[in-house]
Formats: C-alpha cells, sequence, structure tokens
C-alpha cells in the first residue's frame, strides 16, 4: 500500500533547529510521503532551517512572522500559487517573554500577556482562517500544547494561560470547520529539550520529573511526536476531531507519583 501521507500537501510552522518539535514533525511525515513547505522566522533563522529542509527535500521556504498579517498573508498566497490546495497546516509555535517564566503568574504583565496570546494561541486561529479557503476538499490543521495547560505546572505560568485558551480555540475551530471536512488538533508533549523550552525555569527538574513518575518512565522524543502527528494528518484519523492527543509517556493520568520516584 501507499505510504500514509502520499500525494498529501502540508505546511510546517515552527522550525527553528534540528531540535524543535515542529522538525520531527517534518521528518516523520516526510518519511510517510507527504510533500512539505516550511515557514521559517525571518532571515536569521533561515540558515539554519534552510539545511534542514534540503535533508528532506523541502524547497518551498516561506519567510513568515505570525504577528505581522501582512508576512502571513504572503505565505499563504504563495501556497496558493504554487500548490493551489493544501491538506494539513503544523503550527509549532509559541513565545513568551523569559523573564515571566519564572516567578509568579499573579505578576504577569499586560504586554506579555498580550504577546504571549496572540502568538501562542491567536495564531493558529489565524492560520486556520487562511487554511481554509485552499482546503476544498478538507484537511487536518494540528497545534502543539502542554499539559501547563490543564494543571499547574511549574513556572509554567502565562503560557499555560494561552496554552489552556489554545485548546479551547481547537474545539471551537473544530466546530467551525468540522462541516467542511476539516479536522482541528492538538497534540499535547511531554518536555523536551528545545529552544522554547530554554526559557522555562527549572526545566531541567521538569525533565527529570517526568522520567522518573511518567508511566513510560522516560522521555518522550521528537520522532515519536512526528509519528503521532503522521496518524492525526492522515485519512487513519479521518473520525478524530477536536481532540488532544498526549504524546507524554502518560504522564498526564497520574495522579500521585510513588513517594519513592521522585529525582533524587
Ligand atoms: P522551538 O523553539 O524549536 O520552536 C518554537 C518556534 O516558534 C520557533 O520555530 C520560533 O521561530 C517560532 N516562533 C516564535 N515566535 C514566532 C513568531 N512571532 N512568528 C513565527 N514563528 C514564531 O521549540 P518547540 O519546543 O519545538 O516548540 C514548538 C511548540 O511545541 C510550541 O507551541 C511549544 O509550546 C510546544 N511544546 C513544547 C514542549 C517542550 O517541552 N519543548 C512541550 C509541549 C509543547
Amino acid at each position: 500500500s501507499p505510504p500514509i501521507l502520499a500525494g498529501k500537501r502540508g505546511l510546517v510552522m515552527g522550525v527553528a533547529n534540528d531540535r524543535s518539535i515542529a522538525w520531527g514533525i517534518a521528518k516523520a511525515c516526510a518519511a510517510h510521503g507527504a510533500e512539505l513547505a516550511f515557514t521559517y522566522q525571518g532571515d536569521p533563522l533561515l540558515k539554519r532551517v534552510k539545511p534542514l529542509a534540503d535533508q528532506i527535500g523541502v524547497s518551498t521556504l516561506l519567510d513568515c512572522d505570525v504577528t505581522d498579517a501582512a508576512s502571513m498573508d504572503a505565505a499563504f498566497d504563495r501556497l496558493r500559487t504554487e500548490w493551489g490546495s493544501l491538506d494539513f497546516v503544523i503550527h509549532a509555535i509559541a513565545y513568551s517573554d523569559k523573564d515571566e517564566l519564572k516567578g509568579l503568574y499573579l505578576d504577569t504583565s499586560a504586554e506579555n500577556f498580550a504577546q504571549t496570546m496572540h502568538i501562542s494561541c491567536y495564531s493558529f486561529t489565524e492560520v486556520c482562517r487562511r487554511a481554509r479557503p485552499l482546503m476544498a476538499a478538507g484537511g487536518s490543521l494540528l497545534t502543539m500544547s502542554y499539559y501547563g495547560a490543564e494543571q499547574v505546572m511549574p513556572h509554567y505560568n502565562v503560557m499555560g494561560v494561552a496554552k489552556a485558551a489554545l485548546e479551547a480555540s481547537v474545539r471551537y475551530l473544530a466546530n467551525d470547520l468540522g462541516p467542511e471536512g476539516i479536522r482541528v488538533n492538538a497534540i499535547s508533549a511531554g518536555p523536551i529539550r528545545t529552544l522554547a523550552a530554554s526559557g522555562i525555569g527549572d526545566f531541567r527538574f521538569i525533565l527529570k520529573w517526568n522520567e522518573y513518575n511518567a508511566p513510560l518512565r522516560r522521555n518522550i522524543t521528537t520522532d515519536e511526536v512526528g509519528n503521532a502527528a503522521v496518524y492525526l494528518l492522515s485519512d487513519l484519523a479521518s473520525g478524530v476531531t477536536g481532540e488532544i492527543h498526549h504524546v507524554d509517556s502518560g504522564y498526564h493520568t497520574v495522579g500521585m507519583v510513588a513517594p519513592d520516584s521522585a529525582p533524587q
């Protein structure tokens, strides 16, 4: 049988380097037969993203900052011209001032609250709105969340609030676009050492805590996120929308850890 994503075209947003979750997803999608385009956040990132794109035969690289509506329009216009249609989009983008990814959530500034919400939540809605006209034959839209949306995690603060809003928007978007055969889902990934994660206070401890206490007793990889993404983006998941799918070694299922399982 043909590869699961054969004949499908997808846009990957959020590759910054070879540790990015978006890169893990892109590799898996390419391995399963998809044709891809990448966006990147401005020229300084292009020198990192281009060699990765070359590795998997991606030639369409689009400069796109999600806070700049004109650059979002230009990226989707290019896709309309080059491809005419689109089968899936991966949104793996988030940002918050790292000075507020420590200390109290209570002290979040209005400016950083608005910017965190804009980049980490609203941008997905804007992406979906722009993808819709290219998905006349249906499609699959995927974003990335974290357990801090559901429960308090140390230092996650305003990002947890933004991820809660993102998860709620996945459900609203799924309902808006479902009648058109467009599915909208999120993967809630366990902690992974990436550029974005390096801004989170005590991240090394969070990784250790997950490793010791998750049912699988280890952390996950971006390749594992990629494999789950392939399922959600493919027709194998044709009945799945509005879902928050955990790829976290089962961490979210644990209510109280065993007294002897904490990191030493
Ligand atoms: P990363 O730093 O590799 O990726 C973050 C991406 O966001 C970068 O490519 C960056 O260029 C992009 N970005 C930020 N602001 C942008 C803007 N204004 N316009 C366009 N792009 C912008 O880190 P990552 O961990 O791979 O993050 C990807 C997604 O996964 C994020 O939504 C993150 O919250 C989520 N996530 C990460 C973890 C983790 O532990 N690393 C866990 C769960 C969820």
